[in-house]
């Protein structure tokens, strides 16, 4: 397999420009099994692109070329692949419209000038463009299919990405897999992952291995790479054994694993029940346990006791406990876990009471103080969440349904 690069425009030749668009194919073609033979760095002129065109098009199987697709006199990528590949540049109605479009999104009538980008050679592609005005273009010309990307850096990796690609795996000439596997974790800070897996996420480390974090989930994403998906996941194997056995229980899953799924699964597995009874998350575990499927074989239901009077009249909890120990503590927070147990049947009652802010209604409990009650048939037990006075409602509702879920998990893991 013959692979060829074309980087066109003479603010690359001058050295204006560095072409950073060839090193970024010559990285991606190689991460497909499709390493670049030749790469060619020309400028606008027309005599130059005729030869540089007629001759990948004579050696190569894939040619790849950035930039010339502009409206402009120097653009001259369209031009060059129909002559060389002996057709005639045709008006493309749908890459018209797609153009119109884009002007007519920005509230600016199209340009006549913009009209030639929807000129394509006879017999070609046109190669979307989701970010920008010329469509690319992909057509057989001798013995290459040549693909043709805009030179924007950003236009030309997402049509290479999302045009591109696909059309080579459909041809077959995709033998490289790359992909990312993502295991999840909760429980942990993103810098205490990170300084546990150190030795993982070293530069030098392959498999590569990246940590991100999103709502207080922290997400390894582990590249593997093969000559075929099976190939490429195993490769990703060993790692992921490392930070299973690593980490432990605080590993909910893979991919769109996160908390309330890894809570239903733990106690499925376990064969536990669980009811909830929320104040200041508002029905949010409720919410999020029920979006996940198979949640009614474990979940019985939940109260959301929002006011002080409804947690005793609905729930029971003792109308001298909370004037004792105010509405946010952690009697209050057991109370209600017991309750919640008994009256809807369960293996597992939870609770939360807390501040989401964003005024406290007591001094004395600063926004993002939250108390979750998790009671079980032999105990009950409570935590105290700070979870930040700056922190803005949704944020701290979200984190205490989510650790109060996590809580959740690890009892079921223990216990089954
Ligand atoms: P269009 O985006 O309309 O298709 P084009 O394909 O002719 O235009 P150019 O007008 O040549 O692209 O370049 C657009 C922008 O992209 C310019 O800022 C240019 O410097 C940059 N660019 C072009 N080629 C490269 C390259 N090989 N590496 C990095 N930047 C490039
Ligand atoms: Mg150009």
């Amino acid at each position: 397999m013959n692979v060829e690069l074309l980087i066109i425009g003479s603010e690359l030749t001058s050295g204006d420009k560095l072409d950073t668009n060839g090193q970024w194919l010559c990285r991606r073609l190689a991460s497909l099994g499709l390493p670049v033979r030749f790469s060619t760095l020309l400028g606008d002129q027309w005599q130059d692109n005729l030869l540089a065109f007629a001759m990948a098009a004579e050696r190569a199987d894939l040619v790849v070329t950035s930039g010339g697709l502009g409206p402009t006199q120097d653009d001259l990528t369209r031009e060059t692949l129909a002559r060389v590949a002996g057709v005639e540049l045709l008006e493309d109605p749908a890459s018209l419209e797609t153009i119109r479009a884009m002007f007519a999104r920005r509230n600016r009538e199209m340009p006549e000038r913009n009209r030639v980008q929807a000129l394509l050679p006879a017999g070609a592609e046109a190669l979307f463009n989701r970010t920008g005005t010329a469509p690319g273009i992909w057509m057989q010309a001798g013995r290459a299919r040549f693909a043709c990307l805009p030179g924007v850096p950003s236009e030309l990796k997402l049509m290479m990405e999302e045009q591109v690609e696909p059309r080579l795996r459909s041809l077959g000439l995709v033998n490289r897999v790359v992909l990312h596997r993502i295991i999840n974790l909760f429980g942990l800070g993103e810098a205490e992952v990170e300084a546990k897996a150190l030795d993982l996420t070293a530069r030098e480390h392959t498999p590569e291995v990246g940590i991100t974090a999103s709502d207080a989930t922290i997400s390894f994403r582990i590249r593997g790479e093969g000559p075929d998906e099976a190939t490429a996941f195993a490769s990703t194997e060993p790692t992921a054994q490392i930070i299973r056995e690593r980490f432990g229980v605080l590993v909910l899953g893979e991919g769109d694993v996160d908390v309330p799924h890894a809570t239903v699964a733990a106690l499925s597995r376990a064969g536990l029940t669980l009811a909830t009874a929320e104040s200041c998350t508002g029905g949010l575990i409720a919410e999020r346990i029920t979006t996940v499927p198979g949640a009614s074989q474990v979940y019985r239901g939940g109260l959301v006791t929002y006011a002080t009077d409804v947690k005793s009249s609905a729930l029971g909890v003792p109308v001298e406990l909370i004037a004792r120990h105010g509405v946010v503590s952690a009697e209050v927070a057991e109370s209600m876990a017991v309750q919640v147990r008994n009256k809807l049947g369960a293996s597992i009652g939870l609770s939360v009471t807390g501040e989401a802010g964003p005024n406290s209604s007591s001094d004395a409990i600063p926004v993002g103080t939250v108390y979750v009650g998790l009671a079980t048939a032999d105990s009950v037990h409570s935590k105290l969440l700070q979870l930040g006075r700056e922190q803005p409602r949704g944020i701290i509702q979200s984190r205490a349904a989510k650790h109060a879920m996590n809580w959740t998990r690890l009892t079921a893991i223990l216990r089954g």
